[in-house]
């Protein structure tokens, strides 16, 4: 999994993460602690904000051109 960062439309710092939704794996839990990603919780919300500010505590969605899945 790689980790990406973002700027953040709000603070415009580039704190921006992804948010991982579902049961979070160990691996996961502790990226979140390193602010590498944010947990968005159990249930996924197919409306919900995509990425989530680690500075600022802003959450946003992105534009879905396409739904695109990563496996590396
Ligand atoms: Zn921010």
């Amino acid at each position: 999994m790689s980790v990406r960062k973002y700027v953040c439309p709000a603070c415009k710092q580039k704190t921006g993460v992804d948010i991982l939704y579902g049961m979070p794996s160990h691996e996961a839990f502790e990226m979140a602690e390193r602010k590498e990603i944010a947990l968005g919780g159990c249930c996924i919300d197919i409306e919900g904000p995509e990425r989530s500010c680690t500075s600022c505590g802003h959450e946003w969605r992105i534009k879905r051109q396409e739904i695109k899945f990563e496996f590396k």
